[in-house]
């Protein structure tokens, strides 16, 4: 870094850079890429001609994204005027941030949960802190609340979390919800709900009609395989859509963005294919990976935590992985050095992880 005279507002120079899921060097032949939770059909065909058809250079995009708003309220049962889109809901993680912490204040979390909350709160001064979790890697709601102190601003839960693939019931979010102070804004980030089977499961859609302090968030990234265009969207209380409106940059979603959103919601065939899909593969590569003696503990999202002896064989396994063109995701960061997180791909792409891990196992 250069030497500069230039005074950096607190936080910002200690926050990590987030680092993406690699997708490959050529290493290995053509890859297999396992390492950034995408949905391995890709997007809905209508979602890309749509896309296609919305790229015009010159004018600006409507700024309140209104059709997309109006085919997300129909789409699930809400009011558009409490939806907020964004550039990926990376972009309303860091705007919550923005409206609602401060230098000082304190953001509560998961010990294994999504590194991008514990990294936005460092920008604006604010300490990340971690609740530990249960041993078998889910959030621990009394954890969570035995953490909360008289700084504590936002409380974010990824639900499934992100990289762990566990998930927390409806009763226990709500039992989270009830146990914090209502100034505290709980925030469930539900990125990879669509895949969710279980019956005791919510996208916290229905808590936010509920208590004026909790937002859901959602994304296009995953199951709608446009992790490219950078689409995400928030449903919120009034109070919280105004003050994100107040910080949001006017046109945060390009014109492209918002049709092609609009398409994939309406392409109800491609998502229930992608959703049959990973459940099938899901099931199969939990299996065959427990199979070959490692511990995979159930996931209920598009990928998998796979935990080694240790986590030197983790990145022995990895090397070994990348050597034959198979990306996946290391997850040091998150205190997970002994595992490695794997997206449930094709059947081709799982194939060929499954034939390098077997390989790597009895080498
Ligand atoms: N939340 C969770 C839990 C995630 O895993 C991710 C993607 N890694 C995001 C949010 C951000 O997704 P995007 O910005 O692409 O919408």
């Amino acid at each position: 870094m250069s030497e500069t005279p230039l005074k950096l507002r607190p936080g910002i120079a200690d926050a990590p850079i987030y680092v993406p899921g690699s997708h490959g060097d050529g290493t290995g032949g053509p890859p297999a890429v396992l390492s950034a939770n995408e949905n391995p059909l890709g997007p809905s065909e209508k979602a890309i001609d749509a896309y296609r058809e919305a790229v015009s250079l010159h004018r600006y995009p409507d700024g309140g994204a209104v059709a997309l708003r109006e085919k997300l309220g129909e789409t699930f049962g809400l009011d558009p005027s409490l939806i907020v889109c964004g550039a990926g809901s990376d972009e309303l993680i860091t705007m919550l941030i923005r409206c609602y912490v401060g230098e000082g204040d304190e953001v509560l979390q998961s010990r294994h949960g999504f590194l991008m909350y514990g990294i936005s709160a460092r920008t604006v001064g604010a300490t990340p802190v971690f609740a530990p979790e249960t041993e078998d890697l889910h959030a621990d709601v009394d954890a969570l609340l035995a953490a909360v102190t008289e700084k504590t601003r936002i409380c974010f839960i990824a639900n499934p979390n992100n990289p762990t693939g566990t998930y927390i019931s409806r009763d226990e979010l709500i039992r989270l919800r009830e146990g914090l102070r209502d100034d505290i804004l709980l925030a469930v980030d539900a990125a990879y709900s669509e895949y969710v089977d279980a019956e005791d499961y919510t996208d916290g859609r229905d808590m936010v009609d509920t208590y004026p302090n909790v937002v859901m968030l959602r994304t296009f990234s995953k199951i709608f395989g446009m992790a490219s265009v950078r689409l995400g969207w928030t449903y919120a209380p009034s109070a919280v859509v105004d003050a994100l409106n107040r910080v949001r940059s006017p046109f945060n979603v390009s014109a492209p963005a918002q049709a092609a959103g609009v398409a994939a919601l309406a392409d109800k065939a491609h998502i229930e294919e992608s959703i049959r899909q990973n459940r099938e593969q899901r099931t199969r590569l939990t299996g065959a990976l427990r199979q070959l003696g490692l511990t995979v503990p159930d996931s209920v999202g598009n990928f998998l935590l796979v935990r080694f002896a240790d986590e030197a064989t983790a990145n022995a396994a990895n090397a070994h992985l990348v050597s034959d063109g198979v990306i996946v995701r290391a997850i040091g960061a998150y205190g997970l050095a002994d595992c490695l997180r794997v997206t449930v791909g094709t059947a081709a792409e799982n194939d060929r992880l499954l034939n390098s891990l077997t390989d790597f196992q009895n080498s």
